[in-house]
């Protein structure tokens, strides 16, 4: 009987999992991610009570062992567990494994990625703290929402009711501002036929009518609704109104950042500083540049980079620091910078170490958070950063000797290449 009261009243201060997937979700919304990406809630009951959280960047095997061990109730990772159609979540396959690991010991697994990658606080401003950048802007900005705006053209004495018909159904908000309009008194002119049943005038006579004409934004997807809301209150049998679709334009969100280093420094400097600030893996750093160059403006992208060399020469950037680049894309991009004097220089990173910088703040994050749900402060919710490196890379061997380059080693920024 004991046990069952102190369950019931730990479940009342317990945080369950749906509150914790709604924040994720509001902190790295799923809208943001790409169209072939998996973000959100793999493995779960939304009902469950949340204690314990760990966070990784991959939903692999020891990673899971280790949530498992330690009774974690949520594995947030960044990389999702399925990224392809499944069709068999048994153990024959090494997904199912985890899947069913998972649901025997009552964890949860949920993912934020490309989601992660483009908003604010997610992995590219993760990695320019880190890497120390200042007066970043996205590299890659992301569109806001689609909007329209409602020009309605009403009478006088009917605006108020139509604006608050369509404010209702959700026209005129501007972030933290709800009912926005403006409103600029006109004069409409109509001439109603013999079938017609007007508000006002008479069929056959010209009428002239004071008409305020009233503009109101809408979030595209409530265009059907507020239209309805509108028709619905508005005097006229055929009001007159236009829906104009915006101009999408660019928001603080996007792909990678774009910043300066308070202090410019060497080419060479800055791999070095990278070597240093980075989680240290078997690959290093690599650098395609001329290390004896001053840079200054980086442009970072954590993760596979390869697909944004136009977008890091736009910016402008001396650097363009993220990993996985390949040969081919690698080469051309080198290419072309050499044409335009040899900038933007490539840094390459670990793919583990350009993105796991920002498991710690999430982490932190939902500490906080998490601490702010409980009024007593007598439960609280732990949340640890895994301890499993899971850069497949286990070992690097630097060649021999590569021509030219000996000096690289060295601390001396003299030589020029
Ligand atoms: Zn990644």
């Amino acid at each position: 009987m004991l046990m069952t009261l102190s369950t019931k009243v730990d479940a009342v201060d317990q945080i369950k999992l749906s509150e914790v997937v709604d924040e994720l979700n509001r902190w790295y919304p799923p809208a943001l991610a790409e169209d072939w990406d998996s973000v959100g809630l793999i493995v779960g009951d939304l009902n469950a009570p949340v204690r314990r959280i760990l966070v990784a960047l991959d939903p692999v095997a020891e990673v899971i062992d280790e949530a498992v061990n330690w009774d974690a109730d949520l594995v947030l990772t960044h990389h999702p567990l399925f990224l392809k159609p499944v069709h068999q979540v048994s153990t024959a396959t090494y997904k199912g494994k985890l899947v069913h690991q998972l649901i025997s010991a009552g964890c949860a697994l949920m993912n934020a990625h490309t989601n992660a990658d483009r908003a604010q606080g997610g992995v590219a401003d993760a990695l320019a703290d880190v890497i120390g950048l200042t007066n970043c802007r996205p590299l890659v900005p992301a569109h806001g929402a689609p909007l329209d705006k409602f020009v309605v053209f009403v009478p006088e004495a009917d605006t108020d009711r139509v604006h608050q018909a369509m404010a209702a159904a959700g026209a005129g908000n501007l972030g933290e501002y709800r009912d926005c309009s403006w409103r600029s008194l006109g004069t409409g002119t109509f001439t109603a036929s013999d079938q017609a049943d007007p508000h006002i005038g008479t069929p056959g006579l010209t009428s002239t009518v004071p008409e305020y004409r009233l503009e109101m934004v809408a979030a595209r997807p409530l265009r059907a609704r507020i239209l309805a809301a509108m028709r619905q209150t508005h005097p006229y049998e055929e009001p007159a109104f236009d829906i104009i679709e915006l101009a999408a334009f660019p928001t603080e969100q996007g792909l990678g950042k774009v910043g300066e280093l308070v202090d410019p420094m060497t080419l060479h400097q800055f791999a070095q500083h990278v070597a240093a600030v980075l989680p240290a893996t078997a690959q290093g750093i690599r650098v395609a540049g001329d290390l004896s160059d001053q840079v200054r403006t980086i442009a970072v992208l954590g993760g596979s980079g390869d697909s944004l060399f136009g977008a890091a020469r736009a910016s402008g950037a001396d650097v363009y620091l993220t990993s996985d680049l390949r040969h081919h894309p690698a080469s051309e991009a080198r290419e072309i910078a050499l044409l335009r004097g040899g900038k933007p220089y490539l840094v390459d990173t670990a793919h583990w170490a350009s993105e796991s910088v920002w498991l710690p703040v999430v982490a932190q994050r939902l500490r906080q958070w998490a601490g702010g749900q409980y009024d007593h402060g007598s439960q609280r919710v732990e949340v640890r950063v895994s301890q499993r490196r899971t850069d497949p890379w286990t070992a690097q061997f630097p060649s021999s000797s590569l021509p030219g380059t000996e000096e690289h080693s060295s601390n001396s920024d003299e030589r020029q290449h």
